[in-house]
């Protein structure tokens, strides 16, 4: 039957469910993008995976990324750099991205998402510079048609540049009523609220420093008009808290209070500077947080308080944030940092392993409003990766399947990547793409673009 996909007899079935269940030696029937029948009945499918050496995860869900910057990692000039100084610096290559780019590199930042486990991306992209106002999150959606990916595109945004006392340069920023006008466009065109739906659109101001105060009030008020999701950067740096501070007088999660910026259908990317009393704000209201470990520490920026956050209920996702701060678009790395981290930090107040892949399917799935991903279920969407448990490097360590990919960590390719019941990576390789061809052209594209 066409549309339908058959993995057959897995080894080990990490559902997330709420009851936490691993099934062994089970059949998973998928049909028309969703799970449809799991069990000992072998049915017939149009694609059928052997999975009698795998173990099989929900796919992972990255909840804060700039796939832009995978154009501008390992630059020497700003390796050493904290937040501040790294933006204005990088923002005089930014402000060159045009369609090319954007399309090339979230191919390539999608393309590493997808064959280390990830199927739903969602992506913070908000530098538009003049010209290119409307053809980069087309680019961005048909990097995701083209290799089968979940996507979730934000209409980030910018109107507070340097002769204003913001970051970004002149080219870079809009009028608040230009970009009102352009979020209300790319909803209208782009978003899809359906179940299962491949596309989605949010709103998303950079941050508390590149953008005005009334731009975040009426994001905030257009956003729910809408129908959609609120997305931006706080609590990242003490140099932002020192920012709101001096020009508003309140602290970053007080001033964005302020404006209307928190409840379920908003969550922040770091989230790192809150008080206690600021997290039990975050949990009362629902406000989420998108958690960037690698980030923040190449950045300095500082160690959220993850196990504070998740015993009082604050809903938490995970994120590899800009390419440019990680150097890279891998959610199994990053849960693995996430664990060691964490352990480093608070011992056994720490996350467990499972804890964190939970933090990384439910969790994101929750910030993103997305009920039918994050957990492998009949009438949920059929969104996994497979990992073969026959390779040298996880003989030894099979004990305890939920923590695996954070206490040992997997290194290299998952083996299949399933996205909308679809084989997006099969045996470690895309198959949306030809990945040898991409890399050329996406090489010398890099090459022209860092040389302007
Ligand atoms: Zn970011």
């Amino acid at each position: 039957m066409k549309g339908t996909l058959l993995v057959k007899n897995v080894k080990h079935l990490v559902t997330c469910d709420s009851d936490d269940r691993v099934l062994d030696n089970v059949n998973v029937f998928v049909q028309d993008g969703a799970v449809a029948y799991i069990g000992q009945e072998e049915k017939t499918a149009e694609d059928v995976i052997d999975a009698s050496h795998m173990v099989m995860y929900p796919g992972l869900i990255n909840t804060h990324h700039h796939l832009y910057q995978t154009f501008s990692r390992n630059l020497p000039q700003v390796q050493n750099m904290e937040l501040f100084p790294w933006l204005k610096t990088l923002y005089e290559i930014w402000k060159n991205v045009d369609e090319d780019i954007t399309y090339y590199s979230s191919l390539t930042g999608m393309g590493e998402l997808l064959k280390t486990g990830c199927t739903t991306c969602l992506d913070h992209h908000y530098v538009f510079p003049k010209g290119h106002e409307h053809g980069i999150l087309e680019a961005q959606f048909a990097a995701a048609d083209t290799l089968g990916m979940r996507f979730h595109a934000t209409r980030g945004s910018m109107d507070l540049s340097k002769k204003d006392g913001g970051l970004p340069p002149d080219s870079v920023v809009q009028t608040v009523d230009e970009i009102l006008a352009d979020c209300e466009d790319a909803v209208a065109k782009f978003h899809d609220s359906s179940k299962y739906s491949m596309h989605q659109v949010a709103l998303a101001p950079c941050s508390p420093f590149s953008v005005t105060g009334e731009l975040l009030k009426e994001s905030a008020k257009l956003a729910r008009r809408l129908h959609v999701r609120l997305h931006t950067h706080l609590a990242e740096t003490i140099d932002e808290e020192n920012f709101t501070l001096s020009n508003f007088h309140m602290r970053p999660l007080e001033y964005m209070e302020s404006l209307g910026w928190t409840g379920p259908d908003v969550w922040y990317a770091h989230g790192i500077h809150f008080t206690d009393e600021e997290l039990a704000y975050l949990a009362k209201t629902q406000t989420g947080v998108a958690h960037c470990p690698i980030s923040n520490m190449k950045l300095s920026s500082g160690i959220a308080k993850i196990p504070q956050m998740l015993d009082l209920g604050v809903p938490v996702g995970l994120a590899v944030d800009g390419s440019a701060s990680n150097d890279g678009s891998n959610l199994l790395e990053e849960m693995r940092v996430a664990y060691l981290l964490h352990r480093l930090k608070s011992s056994q107040g720490a996350p467990k392993g499972y804890d964190i892949l939970k933090m990384a399917t439910r969790g994101s799935a929750k910030l993103l409003g997305r009920e039918e991903l994050g957990c492998i279920a009949p009438g949920m969407a059929a969104d996994f990766f497979l990992v073969d448990l026959n390779r040298i490097e996880l003989i030894g360590a099979q004990f305890d399947v939920k923590s695996m990919l954070c206490t040992v960590g997997l290194k290299g390719s998952v083996d299949y990547t399933v996205a909308n019941g679809k084989i997006v990576v099969k045996k470690g390789r895309l198959t949306g793409i030809d990945e040898d061809m991409t890399i050329e052209k996406a090489n010398t594209l890099v090459r022209n673009y860092i040389r302007q």
